[in-house]
């Protein structure tokens, strides 16, 4: 369902849909935070596609590595170490495997969701990314086989659920309940992390 080549796509997506919504995520960012999210995001990706173009790779866990090194040494701010400690958490679940399949992913996108927990010292409902990752593992372990367009549409869900929501984490909690009403940046870059999943599962 995932292969070694099949990740590295995936990165691309993800870096593509960064670099196409970066004045999105930042407007995101300029309502609850510091304007900065797109910047980081297209930054961070940008890196990760270089470095993935350069690299050859033995298996899964090692492309995964590899972006997650990137991500934390290139993005500052909460999301590069987050996002970083999530693909670091992934890479080591699924480690030894040279495919993986949707049992194996589901270990890895749990790793990942508790990893950035663990990280931001959040759980879901305070208007994060993790009210992305949290929901998207359950989805993913109820699902007899991995539909794309409901794993898009789950993500999307999710991203959206985090508008009402009132921050309690990061910058976005320091604006108490005027973060309410916006969706959460860090959700929506999550949201293009998923709908580029669903682009190159097999
Ligand atoms: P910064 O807030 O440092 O400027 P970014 O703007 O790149 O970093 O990322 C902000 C996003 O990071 C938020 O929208 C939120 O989703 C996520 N985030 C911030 N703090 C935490 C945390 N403690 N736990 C989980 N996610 C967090
Ligand atoms: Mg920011
Ligand atoms: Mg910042």
């Amino acid at each position: 369902m995932l292969t070694t080549q099949s990740v590295q796509d995936w990165m691309q997506k993800v870096n593509g849909y960064m670099q196409e919504n970066k004045a999105y995520l930042t407007e995101l960012d300029q309502a609850i935070g510091d304007s900065d999210h797109g910047i980081n995001m297209s930054r961070g990706f940008q890196e990760v596609s270089n470095k993935l173009e350069q690299s050859t790779y033995e298996d899964v866990a090692a492309v995964l590595k590899d972006v997650a090194m990137t991500l934390m040494s290139k993005v500052g701010g909460a999301s590069g170490p987050l996002y970083g400690t999530a693909f670091l958490k992934m890479s080591m679940a699924v480690k030894g495997k040279d495919t993986v399949d949707k049992e194996d992913f589901a270990a890895g996108l749990e790793a990942a969701a508790q990893g950035i927990q663990q990280r931001g010292k959040s759980t879901a409902g305070e208007k994060t990314m993790v009210d992305v990752w949290t929901p998207l593992v359950s989805w993913w372990k109820e699902q007899d086989e991995i539909n794309p367009e409901g794993l898009e549409a789950a993500a999307k869900e999710a991203m959206e659920a985090t508008k009402p929501m009132e921050a309690t984490k990061g910058r976005a909690s320091y604006l108490k309940e005027k973060s309410i009403g916006h969706i959460d940046p860090g959700s929506a870059s999550s949201y293009y992390i998923f709908k580029s999943l669903a682009e190159v599962l097999v």
